[in-house]
């Protein structure tokens, strides 16, 4: 990882033309790092732009400089614009995803783009598309990896409050609030060097946590009611919503993350599935305990990844068709998730 950082501070000795991109229906990791990196390589003189696959979810909009954020698809998409900024880049970054595909289209314009790319991201499986790899599976967070880079050129007193939250913003969700397992010594200290810019810890939680619209709420209130099922002899939990429902609540981007968190917080459950029935495709958000590995299911079976404790996959059946494939591939993973400690 260090000749890896070597690598880019010579790049970066040069003004560079940067492109920053995410993976499709960014979180606050992805958004986070990007707008971090971004500020960071403006204050070193670089010209930078950030481009998402997909629209940005409303809660992650308080972020410094979240407005200037091109989408390639979606609302306000421009993607002429986008894929001109591509080619012409001199550096190419991907943050937060490792296989080109979680860029949908976009994915296309980065892999021919003729600039250098850089890759920075802790998912497990990376495609050796980059020139520059900073991937580590143990990081928490992209942001944590985008601090590192940061600290180990310029110093832990660089930051500033705009990088700090942003960065924070990551580390914080993609740890859970620092409760899963990769909270680390690493990430306090990581975080206890972005606080000294003394940047308002609460204000990050606030606007991220308790910031959703009215409807969220009822949707989530309409999930636990009446769609969630626990499969108590396989240790599972899962929720489906169909598009239907989704209209109903006016469910947007972002909308329905977290709520496949739910499930765990059922008594002796160890893993939570949440299907998602969107744009001709459903969607859906794995969630496990300790041992247990949701990254090779979803791998294994729905064209995904991800991490252990976390990971997404998605199919083009139906979504009745999507839990009978899942509820028929359940009992081989019988064993292994009565052995999870709860
Ligand atoms: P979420 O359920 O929050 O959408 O995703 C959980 C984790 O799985 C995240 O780290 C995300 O990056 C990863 N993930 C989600 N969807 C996909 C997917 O389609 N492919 C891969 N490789 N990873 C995914
Ligand atoms: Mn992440």
């Amino acid at each position: 990882m260090n000749q890896q950082i070597d690598a880019l501070r010579a790049l970066l000795t040069s003004p560079q033309k940067v492109v920053i991109t995410m993976h499709r229906d960014p979180d606050a990791d992805a958004m986070g790092s990007s707008l971090g990196w971004a500020l960071y390589l403006e204050a070193k003189g670089h010209s930078v732009n950030v481009i998402s696959p997909t629209d940005i979810a409303p809660n992650l909009m308080w972020m410094p400089t979240a407005g200037r954020v091109l989408t390639y698809e979606g609302n306000k998409s421009k993607p002429k614009v986008c894929r001109e900024l591509i080619q012409d880049a001199t550096l190419v970054c991907c943050l937060d995803f490792s296989a080109l595909s979680r860029l949908k289209e976009l994915g296309r314009w980065v892999n021919e783009a003729q600039g250098a790319k850089l890759l920075v991201d802790h998912h497990i499986e990376p495609e050796t598309f980059a020139d520059i790899m900073v991937w580590d599976t143990e990081a928490a967070a992209t942001a944590q990896l985008i601090y590192k880079i940061v600290s180990e050129i310029d110093g832990p007193d660089f930051f500033d409050v705009p990088m700090a939250e942003c960065l924070y913003a990551g580390i914080m969700t993609d740890t859970g609030s620092f409760r899963h397992g990769n909270t680390t010594p690493e990430v306090h200290l990581a975080v206890a060097d972005l606080m000294r810019t003394g940047f308002e810890v609460n204000k990050v939680h606030r606007m991220i946590f308790d910031n959703s619209p009215l409807l969220r709420m009822k949707l989530v209130g309409h999930v636990l009611s009446e769609k969630l099922h626990v499969l108590p002899e396989y240790r599972t939990a899962y929720m489906t919503l169909t598009a239907t429902e989704l209209e109903k609540y006016k469910s947007g981007a972002g909308d329905t993350d977290g709520i496949v968190n739910y499930g765990l917080q059922v008594e002796d459950v160890v893993m939570s599935v949440l299907f998602i029935e969107r744009k001709g495709e459903v969607k859906i958000s794995f969630r496990s305990f300790g041992e247990f590995s949701v990254r090779d299911l979803a791998n294994a079976h729905f064209n995904g990844g991800g991490h252990r404790n976390a990971s997404g996959g998605r199919t083009t059946m139906s979504l009745d068709d999507t839990v009978e494939q899942f509820l028929k591939f359940l009992p081989f993973y019988k064993s292994q998730l009565l052995s999870v400690e709860k």
